[in-house]
Order: structure tokens, then C-alpha cells, then sequence
């Protein structure tokens, strides 16, 4: 451990005081250092313990913030629900996707609320993750803002997370950073169906995460992306992953958060079908309108039906 930045933003958390950090930092030796920061976390109880992963984290030493997640022995309440929303997602990729960014055009949108926070993800792009009140619920939004006569507003390129579709989200962030970190060896791309039209994808051809908005036009078999999303390289990912802590304290609705395959409604199929989180393209409708229109033997026919629609 490298205790003299781990100090530094356990000081900025208010996990210890100034004087705590000064003693760390007045110990000779890196070993004496880290001694004497751990016997400091000791006495700190579970905000110490809580603390010191988020530090390490923030301190880019993400390696040691694991290996403390693995003492962790009992879940909380909070991380069993990502557990359970990681057991309803799957790989959705078939054949590849390839992804077009193009011309820049956004949406200047006067906010009615003020954000819970705005944490920067990037120096050079605006990037930011935030928290806004938005319709009697709060919305988390990773999104690419820009600058107008000295205020900031966001833009279209971003992505927009009811907190059930968060859950979903965070929960795949240990196997994203899995992938990032094994870039050169992977070979399979990922990608999953988060909630809405949303998608979260990686691929072996860029060690980047793609977090996007598709749509489905009629004519189309699969969802297509939208320039509506943000592609995140590790050094971005990382700046998220350590904002992901602050998030938390900012929102504590996450908590009280229900994933919708969990309700009552869902436990039918029709309940899921009629879900626009779990089926945003309006499935059901697709393959009624499909057998009723065409005779499932004849190829044919059913090309001819799709080419009039287009
Ligand atoms: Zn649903």
C-alpha cells in the first residue's frame, strides 16, 4: 500500500482528522507508514473499515480494495440485492455490434431541480455522473455535459438510470473491471440488457465500456445503438467506479430500490412482456403482428412483407 494518497482521501472522506493524517505521514519508512495507518483504521470501527476500501480505490490501489472486499463475510442488504439483480442478467451478444459515434448535437434542458451531486469522471469531456430529483424520483445520469455563457447543461450523449436500472448496472462493475483488466486476452464480447432501451457492452476489439440507448425500428430484427450513451475508457471506468461510493451516501433511495423481476406483476410472462424496463421494443406486439402476417414456411412471403414495410 502506498499510505501517503490512501491518507490523503481518507482525510478528504472525514474517515480520520488531519492530525491522524500527519502522524502517517511524519513515519519514516513506507512500512512504518502503512503500520501505523492500519492501526489508526483499527480504531475506527466499520466507517474506518468502509473507508479504507473506498480510499484505496480512489488511490487507484484497487487491487488491495479487493482483496478487503473478500474479508468482507456477510453481505449487506444493499449488496445482496446487486447479487440478485446480477442473477437475472445475461449475455445477450450473438454477432457483433459495431457502434457509430457521430456528429455532436445535444439538447440544452434547464434543470427544475438541483442535482444531489455532480462528480467529474473526466478533466477533458465533461463527463460527469450525477443525481437529480427528477418527477418525484431521482435519476442517475452518466453524461456528457457542455459549457454556455459560463454554465453547464447536459447533452444528449449520456445515459439515463431509474435507481432499479442502476442496481443493475453496478452489479456487473466487478466483471467490467475483470474484463478492462484482462483486455488483451479476451475474446467474447459482453453484452447486457440493463433495463429500458439500455445496454452495456464490451468488446475485445477496444478496451473501452459502452454504456448506451438502443432503439428498434420496425424493420430491424435487433435493437440498434443511438448516438445516446457514453464509451468509457479504464481511466474513466476507474473514476467511476470510486464515485459509485459517494453516489450511495447521496442517494440512499438506492436502498429502498425494488427491481421490477422481483414483483408480483412479473411472475407471469405476460407481466414481463408488458415491462417497457424488460422489454422496451414492445416484443409481444412484433411476434403477433410476424405470425399473423406471414406463413412461417414461406420465406418468401415474409421478405416481401418486410420489404413493403421499409
Ligand atoms: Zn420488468
Amino acid at each position: 500500500m502506498k499510505a501517503t494518497p490512501v491518507a490523503k482521501y481518507l482525510f478528504a472522506d472525514k474517515v480520520i482528522t488531519d492530525e491522524m493524517q500527519q502522524e502517517i505521514q511524519f513515519e519514516k519508512t513506507g512500512y512504518s507508514r502503512n503500520r501505523k495507518l492500519l492501526r489508526i483504521i483499527l480504531g475506527r470501527g466499520p466507517r474506518g473499515f468502509h473507508g479504507l476500501k473506498r480510499a484505496l480505490l480512489k488511490a487507484q490501489q484497487n487491487d488491495l480494495s479487493k482483496l478487503l472486499n473478500k474479508e468482507d463475510s456477510e453481505p449487506s442488504e444493499y449488496e445482496k440485492k446487486l447479487i440478485m439483480a446480477r442473477s437475472f442478467l445475461h449475455n445477450t451478444v450473438e454477432k457483433k455490434q459495431i457502434d457509430v459515434e457521430s456528429n455532436k448535437s445535444f439538447v440544452q434542458r434547464q434543470q427544475s431541480h438541483e442535482p444531489r451531486c455532480r462528480i467529474n469522471l473526466d478533466n477533458f469531456t465533461n463527463l460527469f455522473l450525477t443525481a437529480s430529483p427528477y418527477k418525484e424520483e431521482i435519476m442517475i445520469h452518466i453524461r456528457h455535459f457542455t459549457d454556455s455563457h459560463g454554465r453547464i447543461f447536459p447533452t444528449k450523449k449520456g445515459v439515463t438510470f431509474p435507481l432499479p436500472r442502476w442496481l443493475k448496472f453496478e452489479c456487473l462493475l466487478d466483471e467490467i473491471e475483470d474484463y478492462l483488466e484482462n483486455h488483451r486476452n479476451q475474446q467474447q464480447q459482453m453484452k447486457w440488457h440493463i433495463g429500458g432501451g439500455v445496454y452495456v457492452s464490451l468488446t475485445p476489439e477496444f478496451p473501452t465500456l459502452d454504456i448506451r440507448h438502443f432503439w428498434k425500428p420496425d424493420d430491424s430484427k435487433e435493437p440498434i445503438p443511438t448516438k445516446k450513451g457514453v464509451t468509457l475508457t479504464r481511466s474513466k471506468f476507474d473514476r467511476l467506479r470510486s464515485a459509485v461510493f459517494e453516489l450511495r451516501e447521496v442517494v440512499p433511495e438506492l436502498n429502498d430500490a425494488q427491481l421490477c423481476m422481483l414483483d408480483e406483476s412479473h411472475q407471469n410472462q405476460l407481466g414481463v412482456l408488458i415491462c417497457p424496463e424488460c422489454t422496451p421494443f414492445g416484443y409481444e406486439a412484433q411476434e403477433e403482428i410476424e405470425s399473423m402476417d406471414c406463413d412461417e414456411s414461406d420465406q418468401q412471403s415474409q421478405l416481401t412483407v418486410n420489404m413493403d414495410w421499409n
